[in-house]
This record gives structure tokens, sequence and C-alpha cells, in this order.
């Protein structure tokens, strides 16, 4: 069996590098010697992530699994700053998890609107404009850009409903989503046709409507990972209320009752917490119902678990409005869908402190570069208290402070970090 519904992958993203700053001198025909005048180069772009609720499955990545960014531009002459670097937006379906690739973490949930930027783009380098002090008119120096940030992740869809559909294949899952919503899935009397989950609105009234997903058809041994299933049960992971659709009609020789254990035997060995969500168990196909005593030992069964059963036709709508009643009076009752919450605390990176520093002086202020303080820079998310700390504990251990003490630094100096600045205190 071709399971071609993709519903994890694995990519690799890389934002921009930021343009190099210019090294340039104002040339003007009455003036002698200029002053520099070398322009900024431009940051590099980011990686943001967007919904798009266009998607359904994760298809797209499975062929494309590098994204990178734009770069910066450099800066050039006469102040003139290089342009920064687009942004790559990836679009993503609705409810998909990003989790870091080695450790599994979840470093964001797609589920709301909100653009996510995953990478950040390098800063561009100053250009020299920028270190003209009164006293050093003519600096020869610009500052390269930094890079940007990279991430291998990996993207996991969980879709984003409030109901989800499961039961066997052919039980009629597809039909009664396109009856009681407006999704028009593919329906056809044979096992398997779903390989998409579709996602429909179900309109209650004016003011109250939720959202059902048809799951691609959940099959015995599915949390073992044999045939398709196994993919197929992360979808009902999030969903409040599971409406597990069983054919009572006894048209394919099955045993309703049997079926209704064998899907939460499945459940449960997936996650205990997903077999214990509430259900409303649908009993379809009463229109071509031949031994009503199969929906009476249904009945007899699901009752004293204290779950609601609605027999129904979906195909001929008859018994879908009041289901649909009844699942609203339900998820009124419940807790709102789970968005999970980030895990992933950025790792340092690899540092090697033996590479050389550069460190130039000018006036007071002390500008420090190199290969691993810029790759440091580049992961350091400055808004963040721990972050900054880790970065202080970094530049101590790595004999920052040490080399500038040894070059004479003072207290009340500046200090400048691909400018980042800060006064130095002992
Ligand atoms: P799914 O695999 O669970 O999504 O099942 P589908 O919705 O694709 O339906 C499988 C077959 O059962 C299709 O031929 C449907 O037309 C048929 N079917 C669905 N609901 C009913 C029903 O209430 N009565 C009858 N007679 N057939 C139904
Ligand atoms: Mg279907």
């Amino acid at each position: 069996m071709a399971a071609s519904f993709v519903d994890t992958a694995r990519i690799s993203v890389h934002a921009g590098k930021g343009g190099g700053g210019a090294v340039a001198f104002h040339r003007e025909k009455y003036v002698a010697a200029g002053g520099p005048d070398g322009g900024d180069g431009g940051a590099g772009g980011d990686i943001v992530l967007q919904v798009d609720d266009n998607m359904s499955t994760l298809m797209d990545f499975r062929y494309k699994r590098k994204y990178v960014a734009e770069n910066g531009a450099d800066g050039q002459g006469a102040r003139r700053n290089g342009k920064a670097g687009k942004p790559l937006v990836i679009r993503v379906p609705r409810g998909t998890l990003i989790r870091d690739a080695e450790t599994g973490e979840i470093i964001q949930d797609m589920s709301g609107g909100e653009p996510f930027v995953l990478c950040r783009g390098g800063r561009g380098g100053w250009g020299n404009a920028h270190f003209a002090t009164p006293t050093r008119q003519v600096p020869r120096f610009a500052k390269a850009g930094l890079e940007g940030e990279s991430h291998d992740v990996v993207l996991e869809l969980k879709l984003l409903a409030d109901v989800g559909l499961i039961g066997f294949p052919n039980v009629g899952k597809s039909t009664l989503l396109s009856v009681v919503s407006k999704a028009q899935p593919k329906i056809a009397n044979y096992h398997f046709t779903t390989l998409f989950p579709n996602l429909g609105v179900v309109y209650v009234n004016e003011e109250t409507s939720f959202v059902m997903a048809d799951i691609p058809g959940i099959i015995e041994g599915a949390s073992e990972g044999a045939g398709l299933g196994h993919d197929f049960l992360r979808h009902v992971d999030r969903c409040r209320l599971l409406v597990h659709v069983v054919d009572v009609s006894g048209s394919e020789g099955r045993d309703p009752t049997a079926d209704f254990d064998a899907i939460n035997a499945e459940l449960a060995r997936w996650s205990p917490e997903l077999a214990r969500r509430p259900q409303i168990v649908v009993a379809n196909k009463t229109d071509i119902m031949e031994d009503e005593t199969l929906l009476d030992a249904l009945r007899a069964h699901v009752e004293p678990l204290g779950w609601p059963l609605f027999p129904l036709s979906a195909a001929s709508h008859a018994g879908t409005q009041e289901l649909v009643q009844k699942i609203a009076e339900l998820l009124a009752k419940l807790p709102p869908v789970k968005v999970f919450e980030p895990e992933y605390v950025p790792r340092p990176p690899a540092i090697d402190a033996d590479e050389p520093l550069e460190i130039e002086s000018e006036d007071g202020v002390w500008y420090v570069s190199g290969r691993w303080l810029e790759r440091l820079m580049a992961n350091v998310n400055f808004s963040d208290y721990e972050s900054r700390m880790f970065f202080d504990r970094t530049l101590r251990e790595c004999g920052v402070f040490a080399q500038l003490e040894e070059r004479g630094v003072r207290d009340g100096d500046t200090v400048d970090l691909y400018g980042l600045q800060f006064e130095y205190q002992k």
C-alpha cells in the first residue's frame, strides 16, 4: 500500500548573511581629503514561517529540503547602506509543530495566525563612516556582516480541529463531514480512499461553529506502524472530542461492536490519554440496516461507558442535525484545542576560542572581532536574559576580557562587538 500522505518532513533552513560594511571616502571637487563615508551592509533575510489554510499536508517539503534566505547587500560609498535581504516565507498547514531535528523539542506550534521568525538574518557590518570619531578622521576599516542563523528542523502536522472523526475505512466518515459542513471530501466505496485529512467548518447557528476533521481510516495494528493508520493517529491528538463512526448495516459482514472495540484499542495503544478523550458514537448506515440486533448490541456496549450513541444515516442526512447539536453542546463544556508550548532552548554554538580575536582600539573604543565571536553573536538572542548571561559567561571564559585587559582597557571604555556596544566594567 502506498501511503502518500505526508505529515512529517525534515528541512534545513538558513537565514541570509549580513552584507559587508564599505570602506569609502568622500570625494568632492574642491575638498582635498574627504571624510569616511562607507555605508553599512544590509541585514540578511529572516526565515519566516506562516500558516496557510490552503495546505493540509507537508507534501511540498518532500522534494524541497533546503531553504535559504537572501543575503544582505554590501554597503557602498556616499553612506549608501546595502539593501536588506528579503525574508524567505515558508508556508505550512495550520497545526504544524516545528521541532528541533536533534532533540525533537518543540520550537513553535504553528496554530495561530502570527508569522514566526525561525531564523534571524545576520546583521549587516558597519561601514567605515560609523567608525569616524573626532580624532580618527580616516578609519580604513569596516566590518563584515554576520552569518544568518541556521537550523535543521522537523515539521510535524497535528491538525487543529475541535472534532476528529475516527472509525474503520468505509464506515461513512467523509460522507458525514460533507453533509454537516461545506467540505467536499472524496467519497468512494472502497477502503483507504481518504489519503488527505479534510477539515470542514460546521455552522451550528449564528454564534457557534466548530472545525471537524476527517481523519483517514485507522486500521487494526495501526499504532504499531502497520499500514496507514499510524501516521494518522497523530492528527486526532489535539481534538477535543472524537466522533467515532461505526457501520451498523452489517453489509460488509462486520460486527459493529467488535469494530468499535478494535478502534478504541488502537487509540489506547497510541496514547492512553487519547483513549480517554470524550467520544460520541455514531451508528451509521441505519438506512440499509438489515439486522437491528447489531445496533442494540452496540448500544448495550457503549452506553455503560457513558458515551452518547446516535443512530443515523449520513447518506440520507437523517439524524445528522441532532448529532451536530449534541457536538456543539459537548464542545461548549470542553477545554479549548491544545496548543503546545515551546520547549526548545537554543543551544550554545560550538566555540573554538583558539581562533584568534582581532582587537582594534581607537579613542577609548575597543573593536573586537573574530570568527567564533561572530558565530556566537549570530546565535545569541539579546532580548532574552538567560541568553545574555550565557553570552557574558562565554566572553569571560574565552578570554575576551583578559585580552582586553592585556591591551590596556580601562573601566568606562566602550567595547564594541560587531556594533554591540557596552561600557567596560571589571
Ligand atoms: P469513509 O471511508 O469512512 O470516509 O467512508 P465514506 O464516507 O467514503 O463512505 C463509504 C461508502 O459508504 C460510500 O459509498 C458512501 O456513499 C457510503 N455511505 C456513507 N454513509 C452512508 C449511509 O448512511 N448509508 C448508506 N447506505 N451508505 C453510506
Ligand atoms: Mg473517507
